[in-house]
């Protein structure tokens, strides 16, 4: 995959794309990620990328100028989506994540100031993505957020393909809580079962706490998620306190 930020503070990036899993998918060329700054597609003297709002109001705007400029130059003959961060967009979502983690090409536009000119959502972005009910200073940190998730969905990238399937949201629901050793830790055991060998109960065990944990603290997962009959009573039996 390849994965552009166009972004008017490339250093931010340093770091987070230099650790972890990001830097061993990168290495292993399952990746390749370029960052863009967008000053370097402005023609003037002070490499201005903002303006005033016609119509007046406070902050500044981002022109379309050097965004769109950016993106062609960026994009060559090759086709990519456009994605643009903004408080706006889809919520981002496991689901996205997966759909993202399929295309070859990538392109990100981090927005500042009071966002981006509307003919840039018009005429050049063809998703955009918010990373939750609150407005940020940049999309910097959202850019960051939405590679990191799709980026650990390309095969190859994480050592076990079945930590995928078992996390949280794979299957609509949260995890299953997690313990490893010591079996006893301040007091606190780790429940009996898991210690069993016996994987049929284990996987049993792990369903079902699966679905109290998402009946506790997400209820609205469990509306979309498939349950078999034995399931959906153990949640009506949750309901029924
Ligand atoms: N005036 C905008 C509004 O009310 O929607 C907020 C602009 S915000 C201060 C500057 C930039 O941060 C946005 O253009 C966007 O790129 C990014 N940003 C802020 N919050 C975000 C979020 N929740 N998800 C994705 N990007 C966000």
């Amino acid at each position: 995959m390849l994965v552009d930020i166009i972004t008017i503070f490339p250093q931010m990036f340093q770091g987070p794309f230099a650790e972890s899993l990001i830097k061993r998918a990168v290495d292993k060329g399952l990746v390749r990620i370029n960052i863009h700054n967008l000053r370097d597609f402005t023609h003037d003297r002070h490499r201005t990328v903002d303006d005033s709002p016609y119509g007046g109001g406070p902050g500044m705007v981002m022109k379309p100028g050097p965004i769109f400029e950016a993106v062609e130059t960026i994009k060559g003959e090759g086709a990519a989506d456009v994605i643009l961060l903004t408080p706006a967009g889809d919520r981002f979502t496991q689901q996205i994540a997966r759909d993202l983690a399929v295309k070859g090409r990538l392109t990100f536009i981090c927005g500042h100031y009071e966002g981006v000119d509307e003919r840039v959502r018009e005429g050049l972005i063809t998703r955009e993505l918010s990373i939750g009910d609150y407005v940020m200073t940049g999309g910097e940190l959202a850019a960051m957020v939405v590679v990191d998730a799709v980026v650990r969905l390309i095969p190859g990238v994480l050592g076990s393909a079945e930590s995928l399937t078992e996390e949280s949201f794979s299957s609509g629901l949260l995890e299953y809580p997690q313990y490893t050793r010591p079996e006893a830790f301040r007091g606190q055991r780790v429940p009996e079962v898991l210690l069993s060998g016996n994987h049929e109960e284990v996987a049993r065990w792990r369903r079902d706490q699966a679905i109290r944990r998402t009946f506790l603290k997400r209820p609205d997962l469990l509306e979309k998620t498939h349950l078999t009959e034995q399931e959906r009573r153990l949640v009506a039996g949750l309901r029924e306190g």
